[in-house]
């Protein structure tokens, strides 16, 4: 993997440091971090109280490599603080990475799968499709937003009658594999959600664990809206920062990391698509299936350790509420 020093060299022409920087671009010399307001309500940061400090003090400089710090579930993962939005109750960063820098570092990841076995992700993905289903089945145009390596979209092809599909992946790894999805299927695949067509009305939308990971969610959401037919259905899964496992651990909640610059309740969730002309018909609990061996080897190195004695444990599956929730609304 490359940083984005590297990658914004490569662009320019390949200069080696310590090469004279007047020829440089000047976005790679300003700073990589910026102040953000509230992204749900737009009330200004100055107002609101830190909630959530990071677990380790580290200062971001113009160079450094970005992936040194993107990586997995490490103990001394670093996150920028998280504030309590005093108007509408969002916990969010007040400051965050300049977008083209997040940017690149979602086009050149892994798969966001973790070695959790496809047969089980299968499932999670299937709960989420079945949460729609109960208000309306699978039919007409389809959109993801990070649909990863596809179940869910796979999943409402199989069990609907979708006439389109539209994927949109920053990882650029996965995409062979998506266009390949449904063969019967007119399938687009594309990497950023500007890309998608402004004339077309989608009547499912899908954003499973992208949310919480968008520098701008509300405009995102809004620009989504504007592709929706009135009466498209809106499936979201975000992590629950007002959860049980949330107050047990703290700061060492999982989800509090680098790529979540907000994290949402059922109640900041509910504002924020509502805000974007859409009515939430309900908002749950989600479950999520894994291996044992999985969620040991998670557990594990969340607290620092090391899971090497991990080949002991039985690989059977098991289904647990991760504090993780799925909010469906209607385009209105
Ligand atoms: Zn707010």
């Amino acid at each position: 993997m490359t940083g984005y020093n590297h990658h914004a060299e490569g662009q320019t022409g390949g200069n080696d440091r310590g090469e004279d920087d007047s020829v440089r671009d000047p976005a790679e010399l300003s700073s990589p971090v910026v102040p953000r307001d509230c992204p749900s309500c737009r009330s200004p940061s100055i107002h609101h109280r830190i909630e959530v400090r990071s677990k380790v003090d580290l200062e971001i400089n113009p160079g450094d490599v970005l992936d040194e710090y993107w990586g997995g579930f490490r103990r001394d993962d670093f996150f920028f603080d998280y504030v309590r939005c005093g108007s509408c109750g969002l916990l969010y960063n007040s400051e965050y990475l300049r977008d083209d820098l997040i940017a690149h570092a979602y086009s050149d990841m892994e798969d966001n799968t973790s070695g959790v076995p496809q047969h089980l992700l299968r499932k999670t993905q299937g709960r989420y499709v079945t949460a729609m289903e109960n208000i309306a089945p699978m039919d007409g145009v389809y959109l993801e937003i990070g649909p990863d390596i596809g179940l869910a979209a796979k999943l409402a092809v199989e069990r609907g009658s979708i006439s389109k599909l539209v994927l949109v992946e920053p990882n650029r790894a996965t995409h062979n594999a998506l266009s390949l999805l449904a063969p019967t299927v007119d399938t687009v695949v594309l990497e950023s959600i500007d890309e998608v067509d402004r004339g077309i009305q989608v009547d499912r939308l899908f954003l499973v664990h992208v949310l919480d990971h968008l520098a701008n969610p509300r405009d995102d959401l809004v620009d989504l809206r504007k592709r929706m037919a009135a009466g498209g259905l809106l499936a979201v899964v975000v992590h629950n920062e007002a959860s049980f496992l949330r107050r047990v651990l703290g700061r060492r909640w999982p989800p509090f990391r680098l790529q979540h610059p907000q994290l949402f309740s059922r109640r900041t969730l509910t504002t924020l698509i509502e805000s974007c002309d859409f009515k939430v018909l309900k908002v749950r609990s989600t479950f999520n299936t894994f291996s044992a061996r999985h969620l040991f080897a998670t557990g594990l190195s969340m607290v620092g350790l090391e899971p090497r004695w991990l080949s002991r444990v039985p690989e059977f599956a098991l289904t647990v509420p991760l504090g993780n929730i799925i909010a469906i609304a209607e385009a209105t």
